[in-house]
């Protein structure tokens, strides 16, 4: 048997930044850009827009892969679970599907090719969001139930044209759910450092109190949702003031907390650095930031690290691309991970 105090705990960390629109969340996680970090940055709707808050150097450290998932083609999913399970794959960049068959029919398509497994810890992968994703995962469940004949929750078989009105019942929530514990399971033994950006939930506990968490899926899936992260981080308005927690204590209505009791609420200017330096900040009183205060001091050149020179950051894009290559089909790989994918997924071409 192994004693605890030969063991080493994976310095990789994974962080769930979870609120309302509009309150900063997509802002804080791009901030690792700003210390010195390689963001890989999966945008699965048009919040990456923000991105363009960073300065220049900044930007040169981030590399961007679309996943534009809608109901008419919900890709989402089944490429989350493909980059999820860390093996080599290639994503074409019309459909944002994993080895597409219909790009690879076409010469001049474009590819982006994804290997989380070869990532060093230099690198953040950040998925945004996975409330999208979670959608995905049910409009992949209710297709599959349409091909499959099967009744919607309201006893009524539909065809494909009919989508649209299928009402959910236990069997999609199923399908649903288990996609996701696949993905969140993933996300929870992976080696990469990961941020998973999501909207909210309110449920009510056990003990009849009603508290705040990331919303993926449904909002009794939700309530185990905080589990495969090591890190919560709650982002509100409130006072006009942003906040940013990450500490268990910060509100009893609000499921936030960190495996290493690393607090950023007490930041002067949030950062999500504590997270991947282990260092613990010391608690002072400035507490709580005016939002515009904030939100500028995310983009000014004074809070970026030494490290983050201009000469830095083209070293740090080089790695990254070398790892990213942007190929044609004669030179892709074939994409693996079949055992994470679902095999019959509503847009196989
Ligand atoms: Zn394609």
């Amino acid at each position: 048997m192994t004693k605890l105090s030969n063991t080493v705990d994976s310095e990789a960390q994974h962080i769930c930044i979870f609120g309302e629109p509009y309150t900063g969340k997509s802002t804080l996680a791009m901030t690792p850009a700003t210390f010195g970090k390689l963001l890989l940055w999966f945008s699965f709707d048009r919040g990456h827009t923000v991105l363009r808050k960073l300065a220049p150097h900044q930007q040169e450290l981030v590399d961007l892969v679309r996943i534009p998932d809608t109901k008419d083609n919900p890709v989402g999913i089944q490429t989350a679970l493909k980059v999820i399970s860390g093996a080599a794959i290639t994503i074409c960049e019309d459909h944002a599907a994993v080895d597409c068959a219909v790009c690879k029919r076409v010469d001049s398509s474009l590819w982006t090719s994804v290997n989380l497994n070869a990532l060093s810890l230099n690198t953040v992968v950040v998925f945004d969001h996975i409330t999208q994703i979670a959608d995905s995962a049910m409009q992949y469940a209710i297709e599959r139930s349409i091909r499959n004949h099967e009744k919607d929750a309201t006893g009524v078989v539909l065809d494909m044209k009919e989508k649209d009105y299928f009402k959910p019942g236990h069997g999609q929530y199923m399908m649903q759910g288990f996609l996701m514990t696949k993905f969140l399971t993933n996300v929870q033994q992976s080696n990469n450092h990961i941020i998973c950006i999501a909207h909210v939930a309110e449920v009510e506990q056990e003990d009849g109190k009603k508290k705040l968490v990331p919303l993926i899926g449904s909002v009794p899936y939700s309530r185990n949702s905080p589990k495969y992260f090591d890190h919560l981080v709650c982002c509100e308005v409130t006072n006009k003031e942003h906040r940013f927690a990450s500490d268990t204590t910060y509100s009893a209505s609000i499921v936030s907390g960190s495996r290493r009791d690393i607090s950023i609420e007490h930041k002067g200017k949030p950062t999500l650095e504590p997270f991947f330096s282990g260092s613990i900040p010391k608690i002072s009183n400035t507490g709580v930031v005016e939002a515009k205060k904030v939100l500028t001091s995310l983009v000014t050149p004074a809070i970026v690290s030494p490290v983050a020179s201009v000469n830095d950051a083209t070293k740090k894009r080089s790695e990254l691309l070398a790892r990213l290559n942007k190929t044609t089909p004669t030179t892709t790989t074939s994409a693996t991970s079949a055992n994470t994918q679902p095999t019959q997924g509503p847009n196989t071409p």
